[in-house]
This record gives structure tokens, C-alpha cells and sequence, in this order.
């Protein structure tokens, strides 16, 4: 028959057949390193937001990223996220999966994943919920809708429940927290899905001292679970949580070291002055 309705045809194959299996558990790090940026320029009507980057990320490790406005740190996010694609370079998960192949929902459900500044929580559903509904594309939507969760599920929530601090507040609805809470139950939506990589875009912003202080050792506990690159204005906040610092200037790495290193590096100094 020639005028097979395409929905009828047997040959045709479906997005949701040949979905990629989840692979987060394949991504070799036998060197250590579990995302490497290398030689990755990208412009923007001429202007080179990245210039010719190179970024490691260790396994396990919490990185922050700080640099004056303009120096590249969202695009650096979209290009990891797949958001944005670089004109030239290489960007790699692991020794083998080139994320320059891959579009942004292959990438997140490899394993990478992003929290943007502004939460993004269900508000009429209740802490417990929110955590529950992002588990849905490891379950897909069919089981989602149907299936109640089984006991590792509820293991998992209650253990992320435990790790935001906010078990207590389980069944409270998430319109009603103040929005720290609300940053820290996005973060426990994004580790329900066990990130291999997590990255964080201006987290304290608008909190108070308390919240800061408490996201610092929420972020600080992550640690050798999952990497963590955290992108902050908040100076303070960065020492308090800050391993290896990536200074960013004009699109490329100005330097990279301890956070004393880097703010008494006269050029890192320099290009603040700027600001
Ligand atoms: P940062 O986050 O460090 O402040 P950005 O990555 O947002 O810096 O921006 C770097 C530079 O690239 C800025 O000068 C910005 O105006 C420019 N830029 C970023 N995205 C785009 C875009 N989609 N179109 C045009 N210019 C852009
Ligand atoms: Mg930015």
C-alpha cells in the first residue's frame, strides 16, 4: 500500500523507542578527570565570549568559577549543558563521550545537569512531590502516572530529604517556603536524578547569612559524590566553600588556584578593578 498513513508505518521509529539508555554509569574517569574543555572558542556576532578555553574538572570535585561580568562563565554552562555549541573545540564527559555529538536532553540524561539561578519548584505540591516528580524521567512518564514508588525510590528521597536538611519539612507545600528552601529543594530535585555533574549558577543569591551559610555546607557535602562547579559573585561565600578556583576573564582561564592564590594574583586583581 503507497499511502500508508506515516503513523501506520512499520519502518518509521519513534523518539521515545530509540531513547538512549541512561549511560551515567559508563563515563569513564579512569584518568580522573570528568569533563574536559579544550581549545573551545564561541562568538557572538564577532565577539568572542570564549576564547580558546581549556577546563578540567576532577571526579568528585568542587570547582568554582568566578570572573568580572561578561567573562564567559553562563556561556562556558551552555556549552557543557549543550545549550550553546562552540565553534571550535572539544568538550568530553569522561575519556569517551564527545557532548559536542549530543543535544541538551542526551546530555542531561547522561548525567549533567544544571540549576539555574531563579527556583523552579512545583509550589501547589509539597516538598515530598517535588522530589517525587523529578524522579520521572528515570522512571518515564507511563510508570510515573501509574506506579507507586517502590522502597529504593523512597529510599532515595529520604536520603535526599537528609542532604538538603529538610526532612522536617517533608510534607510542607513548596509555595510556602522562604527561598533558600526553595534553592535547596531544586538542588534535592536535581539529585534525585543522581547527577554525575552538577552545575550551579549564583546559588546564594538573595539569601540571607544563614541560608548562605547553610548552602556552603549543603554544596561542601556533595563532595567526592558528585562534581560540582559553582558559579558565584559572592566573595565570601566562595572562601567559604572553595577548593580550586577557576578565574574566568574575557573567554578564556586568566588562572586557576587556591582562593589565596588567585586574589592576591595582581592580574586576577587588576581585572576586578575593572568591574
Ligand atoms: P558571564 O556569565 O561571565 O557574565 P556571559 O557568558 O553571560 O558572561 O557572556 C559573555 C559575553 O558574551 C558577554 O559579552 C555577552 O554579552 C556575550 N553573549 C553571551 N551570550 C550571547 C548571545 N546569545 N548572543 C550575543 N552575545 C552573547
Ligand atoms: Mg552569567
Amino acid at each position: 500500500m503507497s499511502n500508508t498513513k506515516p503513523f501506520l508505518n512499520r519502518y518509521q521509529t519513534y523518539d521515545f523507542v530509540n531513547r538512549n539508555p541512561v549511560i551515567k554509569n559508563k563515563v569513564d574517569v579512569s584518568h580522573g578527570t570528568v569533563l574536559y574543555m579544550e581549545g573551545v572558542s564561541i562568538s557572538f556576532d564577532g565577539f568572542k565570549a570564549l576564547n580558546d578555553l581549556s577546563l578540567y574538572i576532577n571526579d568528585g570535585e568542587l570547582r568554582c568559577l568566578i570572573g568580572p561580568n561578561g567573562a564567559g562563565k553562563t556561556t562556558l554552562m551552555d556549552v557543557i549543558t549543550g545549550k550553546t555549541k562552540p565553534d571550535a573545540g572539544s568538550v568530553y564527559f569522561g575519556q569517551t563521550i564527545d557532548l559536542l555529538q549530543m543535544d541538551e536532553s542526551e546530555i542531561a540524561r547522561a548525567g549533567i545537569c544544571r540549576k539555574f539561578q531563579k527556583p523552579s519548584v512545583f509550589e501547589k505540591l509539597s516538598v515530598f512531590e517535588n522530589l517525587e516528580l523529578s524522579m520521572q524521567s528515570n522512571r518515564g512518564t507511563w510508570v510515573a502516572l501509574f506506579a507507586s514508588l517502590n522502597s529504593e525510590q523512597r529510599d532515595r528521597i529520604d536520603e535526599v530529604l537528609e542532604i538538603i536538611g529538610m526532612t522536617a519539612l517533608r510534607f510542607q507545600s513548596a509555595g510556602i517556603l522562604s527561598h533558600g528552601q526553595k534553592q535547596w529543594l531544586e538542588i534535592g530535585m536535581l539529585l534525585m536524578q543522581k547527577p554525575r555533574v552538577m552545575l550551579v549558577d549564583e546559588p546564594v543569591a538573595g539569601m540571607t547569612n544563614q541560608e548562605i551559610d547553610r548552602t556552603a555546607e549543603l554544596l561542601l557535602s556533595l563532595e567526592g559524590k558528585h562534581s560540582v562547579i559553582v558559579v558565584e559573585h559572592d566573595m565570601e561565600f566562595i572562601r567559604s566553600i572553595a577548593k580550586k578556583v577557576t578565574v574566568l576573564h574575557e573567554g578564556s582561564v586568566l588562572t586557576e588556584g587556591t582562593m589565596d592564590e588567585v586574589q592576591n594574583d595582581p592580574r586576577v586583581i587588576q581585572v576586578y578593578l575593572g568591574e
